[in-house]
């Protein structure tokens, strides 16, 4: 027995004679037996493609459906959170935890041969969300988005010291600072971080809270902030989207290696060698970001069968 894995739509896996649709972005050419939605980033799902697949099992968690279709109109919908084993379309599915947004949860299908699908994924400990567990399987799909070794990531404490010290030195002068984050994802790790260890109340953009409700929804602390409607006020610490353009307004995101602070809801570059490596998988699927670079390293450095999809 093999199994398959190919984009048609999203990424289409062939096990034991099914198709399950991983993150559909577009209609795929073959009607799929099962879909799983990892997270609610939009570069994971398309609602219409959702809408359109009507009858077909759609597999994600009670977060992920909240954010993606807060009107509930999609069909036939598998609620599943992390720690579930349930059978869909034939095959026996686990979710567990991505660590990446609230909801983002990892596939495990094992039809005899195990598959892995990470969805986008985050391995360290933070003062949001649970970890990733490094899961083992014999065919592993994983997030690359930052398969190159530029994006290797300092420690996250190191981090947070690195931001809190930066926002009260602006706060000692009397000024303003706007952490320029991901709405859904570094935006609410951001306020926990100010709100919870700095022991300031931000001034969170709108975009950004509307996302803390759904985190603390779900049981997640962010701690008390003011939700912010206009230009945060300028002797305030504000969280703001990565789009925003305030003046000392400093990036929180893995691709701000050279300014502002590398903080991502993805895992880095060692963190997905270790994945690969803690896995043991025989065959790796790379898909995102660096995935040639990515796949190339495995091959060539760790002897890894490796293959590597853009999206
Ligand atoms: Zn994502």
């Amino acid at each position: 027995m093999s199994i398959k894995v190919y984009p048609n739509g999203g990424l289409l896996v062939e096990i034991k004679g099914r198709k399950i649709l991983l993150d559909p972005t577009s209609l795929p050419s073959e009607k799929p037996d099962a879909v799983f939605v990892s997270h609610a980033h939009s570069d994971h799902y398309n609602f219409k493609t959702l809408r359109i697949m009507k009858g077909i099992p759609k597999v994600m968690s009670q977060a992920t459906w909240e954010l993606i279709d807060p009107k509930r109109r999609l069909d036939n919908v598998t609620i599943v959170e992390s720690g579930d084993s349930v059978e869909v379309a034939g095959l026996a599915m686990e979710v567990h935890e991505a660590g990446h947004v609230i909801g983002s949860l990892q596939l495990l299908i094992d039809a005899g041969l195990r598959m892995v699908y990470t969805g986008d994924f985050n391995l360290d400990r933070r003062l949001v969300l649970k970890s990733a567990p490094i899961l083992k399987t014999d065919v592993l799909v994983i997030d690359s988005t930052y398969g190159h070794p530029r994006y290797t990531f300092p420690p996250r404490a190191q981090l947070y010291r690195e931001i809190l010290r930066t926002v009260r030195a602006f706060l000692e002068e009397n000024k303003g600072v706007a952490l320029a984050t991901r709405v859904l994802g570094t935006g609410q790790e951001v306020t926990a971080l100010l709100s919870l260890v700095a022991k300031v109340v931000p001034f969170v953009d709108r975009r950004v809270a509307e996302k803390n409700r759904v985190y603390e929804k779900h049981g997640e602390i962010l701690g008390s902030y003011v939700v912010n409607t206009s230009a945060p006020p300028r002797s305030a610490a504000a969280v703001v989207p990565l789009s925003a353009r305030y003046c000392n307004s400093i990036p929180c995101t893995g691709w701000a290696t050279n300014s502002g602070f590398p903080l991502s809801s993805h895992a880095g570059f060692t963190d997905l060698i270790k994945y690969v490596l803690e896995s043991e998988a025989n065959e790796v699927f790379a898909f995102w970001g660096f995935a040639e670079y990515f796949a190339d390293v495995l091959r060539r450095e760790l002897g890894v069968h490796a293959y590597a999809y853009q999206h």
